[in-house]
């Protein structure tokens, strides 16, 4: 009796045996082949304005958009390996938001955050792109201490770490610049093809970040003296305190699209030129990892 059902069974067993161990090589060789694609951790580009994000946008195949809250993601596509990017919306608020966001979401690799900016270096000119090799907070400040009817002195203010420590009160050490360096891998590949941008000159320098559009230029001077920026914006900082909190490579890459110092007027259509410059940095960093 047992063996009769053993002997009418026995087909089925192997068919089902057969079926799995076909289905398991499928499954391998489909992994194999999108490791080929390089469906690896994707690379997040961010733009805080339409114009700082749509033309990169439209560079990407593939694209699916998904939304959080106000920012907008365009998954896609470049040299078919994973590339989003993100229009995060203006200012620091946003940026850490959709920073955090995106690496809880889709846990990047690399961040490069770009978009316009405004010269604190008089040698820079309209045009001109700025690699941040450090990115610090320039909004981050202790003022003097002056009592009332004494008036108010901003030459005197301190620049203050948030960082320094978890603590309160008044803390000497916290009196400090912090810099987020700018990652190594990221500005190889930015200067590795600074030949194909040919509207201005592209350098190394410091980005300082603040939710404020400094029009004084006795100010931009003094933050170009005591904290060495080559240009201000409304991001960067933001987005590379996020970035290093969660141990993920970040390179804040803006263009001039205006200078005080040296009279370079506002042209918004530097926001469309650095977003092509940034997509050959992004295809040279996608070969340099491709071929590790
Ligand atoms: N158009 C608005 C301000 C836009 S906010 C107004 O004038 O009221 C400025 C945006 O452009 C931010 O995303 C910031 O990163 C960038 N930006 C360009 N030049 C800047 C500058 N000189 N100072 C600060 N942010 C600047």
């Amino acid at each position: 009796m047992k063996n009769k059902i053993v002997k009418k069974f026995a087909p089925l067993a192997a068919i089902a045996v057969l079926l799995i161990l076909s289905l398991t090589l499928r499954n391998s060789t489909l992994l194999n082949e999108t490791k080929v694609e390089g469906a690896g951790r994707p690379i997040l580009i961010q733009g805080p304005m339409p114009i700082e994000a749509e033309k990169f946008a439209q560079k990407l195949e593939k694209v699916k958009i998904e939304k959080s809250g106000t920012f907008i993601f365009y998954k896609g596509k470049v040299n078919n390996y994973p590339v989003i990017v993100v229009k995060t919306g203006k200012g620091m608020e946003n940026t850490a938001a959709a920073t955090a966001v995106a690496i809880e979401k889709y846990n990047p690799i690399a961040i490069i955050n770009q978009g316009t900016s405004g010269g604190h270096d008089p040698d820079l000119n309209v045009h001109d792109i700025v690699l941040g090799k450090k990115t610090t907070n320039i909004g981050s400040l202790k003022t003097g201490n002056i009592e009332e009817n004494h008036g108010m002195d901003p030459t005197i203010w301190k620049p203050m770490d948030l960082m320094a420590s978890e603590g309160s009160g008044s803390d000497p050490n916290a009196e400090k610049i912090r810099y987020y360096e700018g990652d190594q891998g990221l500005l190889e590949a930015a200067n590795a093809v600074k030949d194909k941008y040919t509207n201005g000159r592209v350098v190394e320098g410091i980005i300082g970040s603040a939710d404020v559009w400094n029009n004084e230029v006795d100010r931009i001077k003094w933050f170009h003296t005591n904290y060495g920026t080559s240009v201000e914006e409304m991001e960067g900082a933001a987005a590379a305190q996020i970035a290093e909190a969660y141990d993920v490579a970040f390179l804040g890459i803006r263009i001039l699209s205006n200078n005080k110092t040296n009279g370079g007027k506002y042209d918004p259509n530097t926001a469309a030129a650095n977003q092509d410059y940034v997509y050959e940095v992004v295809k040279k960093y996608i070969a340099t990892i491709q071929s590790k």
